[in-house]
């Protein structure tokens, strides 16, 4: 039997999985398919319910793992095939290039201040995020190496600017490209870290058992939901967490998306898109406490900001969540219970009207607010569908994994041998994410030995 296991998602279930696996003694195999691990942690402000750095709590367990004897880190790596089972799976890997040796480039930044072209992050692009053709994913990137973007490699970005393409020879064939601006810059730092070259590459590892870890993403509006897409003011809570974030794209300034001003009036509107076609059907759990935590780090920034949440029901499910709703009211957040029908856009000022009921009053109300959120909760990530036709295993009527017995089997997939964590099982927070991680572990590390890793049928 294998002494490996392998985990799909380095997120921090992911990362926390390999860390109790590798420190028990296992050799691990961490693969994620971009170009740094963290997931979705590392790109938030704080964390609720204690409102520490997120990426102050994650980047050493991100250091961790690479650093680990028993842990190989795989980025811009994903599964191919799998054939096995559970104690002695066979795992073929493929990984994307970079175009950059990860061995020779200390992320110095040269190459990034030579790309002559900016386009939007897809993460935090509406709010000004903006990255260049080659470049980081995040400051405390891991590996903390830069990457070229395939559009650009493959000659796709020369009419917006970018001066790789449109040469006689392949990328592929040459050694010595006379024209890329970061391969100069690179060199002339004296370390050649760029290859163009670069192709595919591909391994396969043994493991005893499997765990997925994908995680959730970011749920985007149907177009036109309250004015998304429509209205510039108009943002997601993810793109509100970004704003707020020093390491984001405004260095932690919450300013309209319209004109670069400070926002002094924000709402949010809770549960955003859910029931609607397009929108997330359930309860993403999480969500009330973000809007909480997004309220009271706004009202830290600047104690004049009026904040103003629109809800249905409140969802406080955690160990100290009420008081972390509560001190968003203390600090003087308004709640009002209310679904609002109607957003209207002022042309002069790009201010917006909100007008909707108060469930409680009955009364009709309209708000004027410089600045709108959504919260539109977590949907499962855009690689599971794949990643389940080529493991086997079932997903549930929303695309997260589903889990052979919620209640006597969670975290075990109708595969034996292959498990999950975080929230490849469903919307949920972090600390529920590290738990569950934990379980996954020593499930995946008693994996093939006989009646020992899965629950009684
Ligand atoms: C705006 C916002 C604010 C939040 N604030 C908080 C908060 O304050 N406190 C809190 O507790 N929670 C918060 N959360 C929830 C928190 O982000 C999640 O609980 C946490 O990220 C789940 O971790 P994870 O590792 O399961 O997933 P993720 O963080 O999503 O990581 C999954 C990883 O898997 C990789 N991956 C996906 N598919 C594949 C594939 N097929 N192959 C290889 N790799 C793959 C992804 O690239 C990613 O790196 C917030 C969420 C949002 C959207």
């Amino acid at each position: 039997m294998s002494d490996a296991i392998l985990v799909i998602g380095a997120g921090v279930a992911g990362i926390n999985c390999a860390l109790n696996a590798a420190r028990y003694g296992m050799k691990v195999f961490l693969v994620d398919d971009t170009p740094s691990i963290g997931g979705m942690m590392a790109r938030l402000d704080k964390t609720f319910p204690t409102n520490d750095c997120s990426i102050c709590i994650e980047a050493p367990q991100m250091y961790e793992v690479d650093n680990h004897p028993n842990i190989e880190v795989l980025t811009n790596t994903s599964v191919k095939k799998v054939r096995g089972a559970a104690g002695e799976f066979e795992v073929k890997l493929a990984t994307q290039p970079r175009y950059v040796d990860e061995e020779a480039c200390t992320a110095c930044g040269a190459c990034v201040a030579a790309c002559p072209v900016s386009v939007p992050d897809e993460l935090d692009g509406k709010v000004g995020g903006t990255r260049k053709l080659i470049s980081i994913p995040f400051p405390q990137a891991v590996p903390n190496v830069m990457a070229v973007d395939t559009a650009c490699r493959q000659g796709k970005m020369r009419e917006h600017g970018a001066c790789v393409g449109g040469c006689a020879v392949d990328c592929s064939q040459c050694r010595e490209c006379p024209i890329a601006l970061c391969v100069q810059a690179c060199r002339k730092e004296g370390k050649d870290a760029i290859r163009l070259w670069q192709g595919p590459a591909s391994r396969s590892v043994a493991v005893r058992g499997i765990v997925v870890a994908t995680g959730i993403r970011d749920a985007r509006p149907p177009a036109g939901l309250y004015g998304y897409g429509v209205h510039q003011n108009v943002i997601t809570y993810t793109q509100f967490e970004r704003l707020m974030n020093a390491g984001g794209p405004t260095a932690g300034r919450i300013v309209r998306p319209s004109d670069g001003a400070h926002a002094h009036r924000i709402a949010w509107i809770q549960c955003a898109g859910r029931g609607l076609a397009n929108g997330v059907p359930y309860c993403s759990k999480v969500c009330c406490m973000v809007a909480a935590k997004q309220a009271i780090i706004t009202k830290e920034h600047d104690s004049a900001v009026e904040t103003l949440v629109f809800h249905n029901e409140l969802k406080a499910y955690g160990k100290g969540f009420w008081d972390f709703q509560r001190k968003a009211r203390q600090l003087g957040t308004r709640y009002v219970r209310a679904r609002p029908y109607d957003v209207v856009e002022h042309p002069a000022t790009r201010n917006l009207t909100i007008r909707c009921e108060d469930i409680e009053s009955g009364r009709l109300l309209s708000e004027e607010v410089e600045l709108l959120v959504l919260s539109t909760g977590l949907a499962p990530s855009d690689r599971n569908e794949k990643l389940a036709r080529l493991l086997g295993i079932d997903l549930d009527e929303h695309g997260f994994f589903k889990e052979r017995d919620a209640l006597l089997a969670p975290l075990e997939t109708n595969v034996p041998g292959i498990f999950l964590c975080g929230g490849a099982t469903g919307p949920i927070d972090i600390s529920e994410s590290v738990v569950q991680a934990s379980a996954a572990a020593l499930k995946a590390i008693l994996s093939g030995r006989a009646g020992q890793a899965e629950s009684a049928p």
